[in-house]
C-alpha cells in the first residue's frame, strides 16, 4: 500500500520506516527498492486485503491527481468485510484503478461491495488490446452529440472481460507516456464504456483526462449516465427520423452538438 500509520499519521514509505497497516493494524515494512514503486508491505508478503494489487507507476500517477485524503480509503460492508478503495471522491464515489487481469467473479464482487464506483483500466498492459481498439472496431458517432459513440459489437474493439460490467469502465489506452501514433482527435482521451446497452448498442463516451479529474471533484456521479443515455436515445430517434425523410427535402436544420 502507499500509506501506513507512523506515529498515528498516514505516511508514505521511506527507507527504514516501520508502520502500522491502516486495515488490520499489523506491522508494515517500508519497501524502498528500485524495481517497484516505494510501498508498504506486511511482513512475509501476507496481505490483509485479497483485492489489493501491487501498485505500478500508472496507479500512482493516477492517484496523484486526487487529494491524499481521497486515497486508500477503507470501506466496510454490513458483515464487517473490509477493503481498501484506491480513491473515494468527496462525493463518495469509488474509483478503482485496474492494471492486472481481473477474473470476472472478483470484478462482480467488487462492484457489489463498493456499489457506487467506476473502473479505470490500464489499456496499455496488453499491446493487442490497444491495437485492436485503435483499429476502430465498428464505432459510429451518435448524431447531434460530441464524443459519444455506439457499437453493436463492442467485443470487436474492447477486452471481453470488461464488456458486461454493471459500472462504467474507463479505458486508458495512453497511460502517461507521450502519445505514439494516435490520431490527434484521439489523444488525451479516456474511453468510457457505459453499463448495459441501448437498443442493442454499447455506448462509449470519449472524455478528456482533465474533464474526468474536474468531474471527480465537482459532480456527484463522475460519469452522468442518465444524461448520456438521454442524449443517445434522442440521437437514435433523430437518425430513424432522418432516414425516413423524403429525398430532396433539403438538409436537416443545423443543430448544435449536445453537451452532457
Ligand atoms: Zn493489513
Amino acid at each position: 500500500m502507499r500509506r501506513a500509520l507512523v506515529n498515528n499519521e498516514r505516511s508514505e514509505a521511506a527507507p527504514a520506516l516501520v508502520g502500522q497497516c491502516l486495515v488490520c493494524s499489523q506491522q508494515m515494512i517500508a519497501k524502498c527498492g528500485t524495481q517497484r514503486v516505494w510501498h508498504w508491505a506486511h511482513q512475509g508478503n501476507r496481505n490483509c486485503d485479497p483485492w489489493w494489487e501491487p501498485e505500478t507507476l500508472w496507479h500512482r500517477r493516477w492517484k496523484d491527481h486526487f487529494p491524499s485524503e481521497w486515497q486508500e480509503i477503507i470501506q466496510h460492508d454490513e458483515k464487517g468485510e473490509k477493503h481498501v478503495a484506491d480513491v473515494m471522491t468527496g462525493n463518495g464515489q469509488v474509483i478503482e484503478f485496474q492494471h492486472s487481469h481481473l477474473p470476472a467473479q472478483e470484478r462482480t464482487a467488487r462492484e457489489t461491495f463498493y456499489r457506487n464506483m467506476i473502473w479505470i483500466v490500464d489499456g496499455m498492459r496488453l499491446k493487442n488490446d490497444r491495437k485492436r481498439f485503435l483499429a476502430g472496431g465498428k464505432l459510429f458517432s451518435v448524431p447531434f452529440a460530441n464524443g459519444l459513440f455506439l457499437t453493436r459489437s463492442p467485443e470487436s474493439c474492447l477486452p471481453a472481460v470488461w464488456l458486461n460490467c454493471t459500472k462504467p469502465v474507463l479505458f486508458d489506452f495512453e497511460g502517461f507516456a507521450a502519445p505514439d501514433g494516435l490520431p490527434p482527435e484521439m489523444q488525451g482521451k479516456l474511453w468510457c464504456l457505459l453499463p448495459g446497452r441501448i437498443d442493442g448498442h454499447a455506448v462509449l463516451a470519449a472524455v478528456s483526462r482533465s474533464w474526468f479529474i474536474d468531474s471527480a471533484r465537482t459532480r456527484e456521479q463522475i460519469i452522468p449516465m442518465d444524461a448520456i443515455a438521454w442524449v443517445v436515445r434522442r440521437g437514435l430517434t433523430a437518425r430513424r427520423w432522418s432516414y425516413a425523410r423524403p429525398p430532396h427535402s433539403g438538409p436537416a436544420r443545423g443543430r448544435r452538438g449536445a453537451k452532457y
